[in-house]
């Protein structure tokens, strides 16, 4: 069958690479675990094997015909054919993700399952190397942005291994990164108001080129003045910034 890239499909066949993906999630026999886009359903029979339960979803109808019929002996995994993004985890028993997801909605897919987190217990995704980076980078350099400070408030991310492009069936054009999220009991701070901290640092990144004043202006026309008494020089660039500093900034305005 022939892949379909616009679907983001880049197969793993390689048994030994999908069960160190596995070991690296941390999987046992207790876990309730789903799985994004399947596909031809390598590592989806692995996982049936080693957890509690399976659940796989699949929005290719060919691919999800096929493995419901390859597939029907696991009597612990069900598969069903709908786009993840429309899936209401906040539903499930809790669990923990494992998948080679599409590329084309990594992030829409991460935000999508952090609205679960309170079921949510940990995601291992195979990813795009460059996001992987973008996920855990600290403030200081250009990786480090909107996406970081999102997944690191509400996880602790950590890169496990990389994947050489060279793995993949079609070869994509880029390597890839299997990034474990283990979600947090309670994010790293506490803020007054969680919808104005991200106001705040989307605003700051919005412009990262521009000082923090400048860049937090339309948002806060006062900023200057909430900046200095945040202790955070108004000059400084976003990329620069904890999320300790956005916290304590954020709490002085609201
Ligand atoms: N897990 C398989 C593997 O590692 O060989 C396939 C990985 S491939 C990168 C991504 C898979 O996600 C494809 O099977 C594709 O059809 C499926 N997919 C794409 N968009 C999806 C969506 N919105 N919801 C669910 N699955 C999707």
């Amino acid at each position: 069958m022939k892949a379909k890239k616009s679907l983001g499909q880049n197969f793993l066949f390689d048994p030994l690479l999908l069960s160190r993906i596995i070991d690296a999630a941390g999987i046992t026999r207790e876990d309730t675990v789903v799985e994004i886009g399947p596909g031809p359903g390598k590592m989806t029979e692995l996982l049936a094997q080693r957890a509690k339960s399976v659940l796989a979803i699949e929005l290719d109808t060919e691919l999800y015909e096929r493995l419901k019929t390859e597939l029907s002996g696991y009597f612990n995994l069900e598969i069903i054919n709908m786009d993840v993004l429309q899936y209401p985890f906040a539903q499930q028993e809790p669990f923990k993700v494992v998948a080679n997801i599409p590329y084309y909605i990594t992030t829409p897919i991460i935000f999508h399952l952090l609205e679960s987190r309170s079921k949510l217990r940990s995601m291992t995704l195979t990813i795009q190397k460059e996001v992987a980076e973008r996920i855990v980078a600290l403030p200081g350099g250009k990786d480090y942005g909107v996406l970081s400070l999102s997944v690191q408030y509400y996880a602790d991310p950590a890169i496990q291994f990389i994947i050489p492009k060279e793995a993949f069936r079609p070869v994509p054009k880029v390597d890839s990164a299997v990034i474990r999220m283990d979600i947090r009991e309670k994010p790293p701070v506490q803020v007054n108001d969680e919808q104005m901290l991200f106001r705040i640092i989307r605003a700051a990144f919005s412009q990262r080129r521009k000082t923090l004043s400048n860049a937090l202006k339309p948002l806060i026309p006062d900023c200057r003045e909430y900046l200095i008494r945040a202790d955070i020089d108004p000059v400084r660039r976003a990329e620069t910034v904890s999320i300790q500093d956005f916290a304590r900034l954020a709490d002085l305005i609201s």
